[in-house]
């Protein structure tokens, strides 16, 4: 590859065709680092919105670190992987703590905040302080697969290692953090899952093209079988409110609220365990009584089959829960439920009720 040409080609076309993403029209380490962060595992179209949101919410890394962490995840609400919001704000306090608030300059210091991988601290590195370091992540994993036509799976080192190396031998010097997002463009908008190779300003370089190999480039990994599991899961409305609990710190989703439920055992039926799961849960009996509808969400290699009921208590329940599988909880007024962070699968179920016009009557939520 004549990296001379190659980067010029490449710059050319991003010149051009770039999108005016937000964080592009004004660059700083912070949002910079925000935008890498929630753009990890989401497509780009839903990162904008919550961007904006968190930018007026959280202007600067001072507002970050001060902030609650209630509201840092009900920012990042929908997001997923929450743990990215909560090194978010671990790293917000070093920056102050150990930095006096202004952003770590070198590669390595930025490295060394909670939650930053390599390939974020290369973007920041490079877009933000403009210093010549890559930034290699999926698209631009896929992209050289592609161009270098390499046989190997991309999630091997020896793969891994090839591209960095071709990467960093053609970083231009002068425009580092450009040519790194140039690439990342690239594989999102040509050189994607289904390449657009006719509009491709570097198909003069690619050895895949010439070796007729595109479909099979990128090699992947086989995938990890995904596992299922069922669930049951209610609302529990008492004197107008309803019961919610918030997630133990060392729970999946820590931090996040939701409504009780579990796994459905063996040999029962989504309401008998939904009885079981509130009884061990909070010690409330329950009846479950009208079926709300049927969820369907994945995490992970998990996939979710989420039954969901509208629930009230027995006569003789008493009306106070014991939390035992959650660090608090209480009973809220409807209207208050958009105030808490739920896990998308629970986020979910509130938006179907509030599209369902048996529930309208009971719940008048304000999006
Ligand atoms: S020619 Fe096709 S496969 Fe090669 S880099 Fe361009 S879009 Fe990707």
């Amino acid at each position: 590859m004549n990296g001379n040409i190659f980067t010029k080609d490449l710059l050319a076309w991003y010149d051009h065709h770039a999108r005016a993403l937000p964080w592009r029209l004004e660059r700083s380490p912070y949002r910079t680092w925000i935008s890498e962060v929630m753009a990890q595992q989401t497509q780009i179209d839903r990162v904008i919105g919550y961007f904006e949101h968190w930018m007026d919410q959280f202007p600067n890394i001072e507002s970050v670190a001060k902030a609650h962490e209630e509201q840092i995840l009900k920012a990042w609400e929908g997001l997923g992987y929450y743990s990215r919001a909560r090194n978010i704000q671990k790293a917000a306090a070093v920056i102050i703590q150990e930095y006096g608030g202004d952003f770590p300059q070198t590669p390595e210091d930025i490295r060394s905040l909670p939650g930053v991988g390599e390939y974020t601290a290369g973007a920041i590195a490079s877009i933000a302080f403009r210093l010549p370091v890559p930034a290699i992540d999926a698209n631009v994993l896929r992209v050289f697969s592609r161009l270098l036509d390499i046989e190997i799976s991309v999630s091997d080192k020896a793969a891994k290692d090839e591209i960095a190396k071709q990467v960093c031998q053609i970083l231009p010097e002068a425009r580092p953090g450009t040519f790194n997002q140039a690439l990342m463009e690239l594989g999102a908008l040509v050189c994607s899952k289904r390449p657009l190779c006719e509009n491709c300003p570097v198909s003069d370089h690619c050895v895949a093209l010439k070796n007729k190999t595109v479909d099979k480039r990128p090699v992947l990994s086989p995938k990890k079988k995904s596992i299922q599991i069922e669930m049951a899961t209610g609302v529990l409305l008492s004197a107008g409110k309803v019961l919610i609990q918030k997630r133990k710190p060392d729970d999946i989703w820590p931090g996040l609220w939701e409504f009780p439920g579990g796994g459905i055992e063996s040999g029962e039926s989504p309401e008998e365990a939904l009885v079981r799961e509130y009884m061990e849960e909070v010690e409330l009996d329950i009846i479950p009584h009208e079926k709300i509808g049927v969820i369907k969400y994945s995490y992970t290699r998990y996939r979710v089959t989420m039954h969901c009921y509208l629930c009230k208590l027995t006569d003789t329940a008493p009306v106070t829960p014991v939390f035992n599988e959650a660090s608090e909880g209480a009973f809220v007024l409807p209207d208050e439920l958009d105030g808490f962070a739920f896990p998308s699968g629970h986020r979910r179920l509130l938006e179907s009720m509030r599209e369902d016009v048996r529930y309208s009557s009971l719940f008048s939520f304000s999006v």
